[in-house]
Order: C-alpha cells, then sequence, then structure tokens
C-alpha cells in the first residue's frame, strides 16, 4: 500500500442507465471505491454495494432514494469487504438488508478485523471509515439462490460458497442481461486473493473459476465488475483465464523443486508481463503464494 492515497470517496452524482431502469454509480477508477448498482422494479429497488463508511453509505442512500422515489428500498452487498459493504449501518430501518448466510458469517467473524486493518492502510481510509458500523442482515437467506420480485422484474442473487471471500453473490438481472460480479471479477484489474495468512484464508479458486464459469453461462448482455469499466462477458473470462494460468504456472514451478521465495521471484513479473494494462500488480503475489500454499 502506498502511503498516499485519493480518498475512497463515491461519487453518487454521477450515474449511468446501463439497461432500462438498472443504474450505475461508476468507481470511476477510484481505489477503493466499487461499483454500486440500483435496479429499479415497478414498488421495489434494489441497491447493489455501499462503499464504505457512513458518508458514503449515506450518499449512496440518498442516490436510491432519489432515483427510486416511492418505491421500497433492498440492500444486498456483494461481499462483506469493507469498501462494499461498510456504508450498510446507513440504510438500516429504511431498506430491507438481505446477505447470504455465508457473507452474514463472514462479516460477524473478520468484519472488525477488516475495519482495523483498512484504517491502518492510510489515513484517508481510516478517515472515510470514521464511525463505521457494523450492521447484520434483517433477512439471511441459505441456498445457493435468492429471488426478489421488483415488480415486473425479477432478480436473482446467487452465491458458490467460498470463493474470493466465505460468501461472493452475484446479482443477475435477467430481463435486462446485466450482471454485476462484486470482486468475483473486476475489470483490467490483477484479482483480489485476500491470503493473509494466518489471520484469514478463506479463499477458494476452484470454486471461483465454477462461479466465473456459472457467470458466463447466463450470457450477460453487460457486465458490471466490482471494480473498473463496465464492459461483457469478456470480464468474466478474463478473471477466469488469470486464475486458470496462475494455479498452471504454479504447479509447474513446483514440479521443478524450486522453493516457495523462487516462485514468486519468478512467476510475479511473468505474469505482471502478461498484462501490461492491468492494476494493482501488487495482488499478484498474493495469488502465487495462495496456490503455492493449497499446492502442498
Ligand atoms: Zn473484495
Amino acid at each position: 500500500m502506498t502511503e498516499t492515497v485519493p480518498a475512497p470517496t463515491v461519487d453518487a452524482a454521477t450515474r449511468r442507465e446501463v439497461a432500462p431502469g438498472v443504474i450505475v454509480i461508476p468507481d470511476h477508477r477510484v481505489p477503493l471505491v466499487p461499483n454500486i448498482g440500483i435496479v429499479l422494479g415497478e414498488h421495489t429497488a434494489l441497491v447493489i454495494d455501499t462503499g464504505m463508511g457512513p458518508k458514503n453509505g449515506a450518499a449512496v442512500l440518498r442516490a436510491a432514494q432519489e432515483v427510486a422515489g416511492d418505491r421500497q428500498l433492498i440492500l444486498t452487498l456483494t461481499h462483506f469487504h469493507p469498501e462494499h459493504g461498510y456504508g450498510a449501518a446507513q440504510f438500516k430501518g429504511k431498506a430491507q438488508i438481505v446477505y447470504n448466510r455465508a457473507q452474514g458469517e463472514d462479516l460477524a467473524a473478520k468484519g472488525p478485523g477488516y475495519l482495523e486493518m483498512f484504517c491502518g492502510m492510510a489515513p484517508e481510509i481510516a478517515t472515510a471509515l470514521e464511525g463505521t458500523e457494523l450492521v447484520e442482515a434483517d433477512t439471511l437467506y441459505d441456498g445457493a439462490q435468492y429471488k426478489i420480485d421488483l415488480g415486473g422484474r425479477t432478480v436473482f442473487l446467487r452465491n458458490w460458497g467460498m470463493a474470493h471471500t466465505r460468501g461472493d453473490q452475484i446479482v443477475w438481472v435477467p430481463d435486462a442481461g446485466v450482471l454485476f460480479t462484486g470482486d468475483l471479477a473486476e475489470e483490467k484489474t490483477f484479482p483480489i486473493f485476500p491470503w493473509f495468512p494466518p489471520d484469514d484464508t478463506d479463499i477458494d479458486a476452484a470454486n471461483w473459476i465454477k462461479a466465473l464459469q456459472d457467470c458466463a453461462a447466463l450470457g450477460p448482455k453487460v457486465v458490471v465488475p466490482g471494480h473498473g469499466e463496465i464492459g461483457g462477458i469478456e470480464i468474466v473470462d478474463e478473471v477466469r483465464h488469470y486464475i486458470e494460468a496462475v494455479g498452471a504456472q504454479v504447479s509447474a514451478a513446483r514440479t521443478s523443486g524450486k522453493d516457495d521465495e523462487a516462485i514468486v521471484a519468478e512467476l510475479d513479473p511473468k505474469i505482471r508481463a502478461d498484462h501490461p494494462e492491468w492494476h494493482f500488480p501488487e495482488w499478484i503475489g498474493f495469488a502465487i503464494r495462495y496456490h503455492i500454499d493449497t499446492l502442498k
């Protein structure tokens, strides 16, 4: 992490309609700002992610209220990571908050630790997170899928269990062909492997690949990644190819008998060079180490 970072402020005034009644507050590629979604039905609007901290949460709530008018609000999060959901407290009592069970458990178990870790990254981030309250869901759902009727439009929340975290969730809007992936797929960004042994080792690359295969099989027309530019199915495919390639390269390097550090030193620059346009190469090493440790 660098010492000075831009404030992770959601620009809730910028809104882009990516399909009829499907609005995105784009991240403008500001680090630790997610792409945020608002999906409108006739009587209910679904908000996807909040940004981090009370100010961002309040700004996103205001934007959602403006866009939604007198519709009921439901808030869901793509996963428990701070930049996606640590503005949820501002929605409490104003929206029905829905998580999948694993996501709720992830937040309960690791939420406070991640809050502390993020506050320690940079003063700008600590400021954004000041006054953050971690809130439980009003509705915790079990199983792989949860269907919400927004009125004339049905949306699906889907999860695969542990992948990038223990409870990653996508949101699929079938009538518009829009897929919100959370951090299962970021655009032109090295996938975040939060491999922090012994504190957090809840990653499952094989399941992550499976989730991305299933996402591609939905045939989305518009993919809204957790971070980065909105695009199409290529965003999902590129992440899957990356994870498969890192796994294969680590496997091959291990059969040569090299030690862990030598494998990282050899593969990191190679993988970086394969994706010259991608952001945050510091995550390559974490992905390599995850594969080294889990292949042992
Ligand atoms: Zn994340």
